[in-house]
C-alpha cells in the first residue's frame, strides 16, 4: 500500500531504528540525518517517514508531508547556521540524476560555495 514501510528499503530501516543514523531533527512526519558520504560540510538528507519512491510521489500522495519535508530542510539549514549565507535542497529523481535511494528525500546541502548549474 502507498506509504506502508518496505522492507528492502534502506531509509525505512533508518524510520524504524534498525539501522543506525545521526539523527538531526525530527517531527511526526519526517526524520532528518547526516548524509554518510557528505559533499558539503552541511550534508544532511531529509525524508518523510512515510516510504513513497520519489518526491513528486510523495507530494501527489501527501501534500503536507512534502511541505514539511521542505520546511524541515530550512529549518536544519537554521540550524547549521546556513540560514544567512544560503544553501540547497535538491531531490535526485530517477537513476539518470543521480537518485539511488528510491525512498524519497531532500539533500540539504550548505557550508561551502554552491556553483550553478550542478554537475
Ligand atoms: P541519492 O543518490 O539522491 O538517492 O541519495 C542517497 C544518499 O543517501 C547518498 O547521498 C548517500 O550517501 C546516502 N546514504 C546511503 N546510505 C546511507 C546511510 O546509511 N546513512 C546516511 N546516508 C546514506
Amino acid at each position: 500500500m502507498a506509504g506502508e514501510p518496505q522492507a528492502d528499503c534502506l531509509f525505512c530501516k533508518i524510520v524504524a531504528g534498525d539501522v543506525p543514523a545521526t539523527v538531526v531533527h525530527e517531527t511526526e512526519t519526517t526524520l532528518a540525518f547526516r548524509d554518510i558520504n557528505p559533499q558539503a560540510p552541511t550534508h544532511v538528507l531529509v525524508i518523510p517517514r512515510a516510504h513513497y519512491a520519489d518526491a513528486a510521489s510523495l507530494a501527489e500522495a501527501e501534500p503536507d508531508v512534502a511541505a514539511d519535508v521542505v520546511t524541515v530542510a530550512g529549518r536544519v539549514a537554521e540550524q547549521e547556521g546556513a540560514g544567512d549565507s544560503g544553501y540547497r535542497v535538491v531531490f535526485n529523481t530517477g537513476a539518470g540524476a543521480g537518485q539511488t535511494v528510491f525512498h524519497a528525500h531532500a539533500h540539504l546541502l550548505a557550508g561551502r560555495g554552491l556553483n550553478w548549474p550542478p554537475g
